[in-house]
């Protein structure tokens, strides 16, 4: 099985004798010599924004250090907060959370 051309040239038009291309993006004529590394470099440095070997926009979202590793509240301020909304949002009087506390020990 042969193998599969380079993704380079769709950006590319092989001459008839093959021995250039000619972009499709700015018409210019690259030299070929056995590979697609001149095809690529001119892809990489003329046009940037096509480059296929750029970071996919996936990876640069991709998470820092920094935020992976944030201080976050602790475990015991969010339970308190999510206390606090339950007893708020369910109009819960205190002594039913009281009594609940107390069934549990
Ligand atoms: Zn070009």
């Amino acid at each position: 099985m042969p193998p599969l051309p380079s993704e380079v040239w769709k950006h590319f038009r092989k001459s008839a004798d093959k021995s250039t291309a000619s972009c499709l993006l700015c018409s210019a004529t690259i030299q070929l010599h056995g590979g697609t590394s001149n095809l690529r470099n001119h892809v990489k440095f003329k046009h940037p924004s096509v480059d296929n070997n750029k970071a996919s926009p996936d990876v640069a979202k991709q998470q820092t250090l920094h935020q992976v590793f944030a201080p976050r509240p602790s475990s015991s301020e969010t339970i308190n907060q999510a206390l606090a909304n339950f007893v708020v949002q369910a109009y819960v009087p205190m002594i039913y959370s009281a009594d609940r506390t107390r069934n549990c020990e």
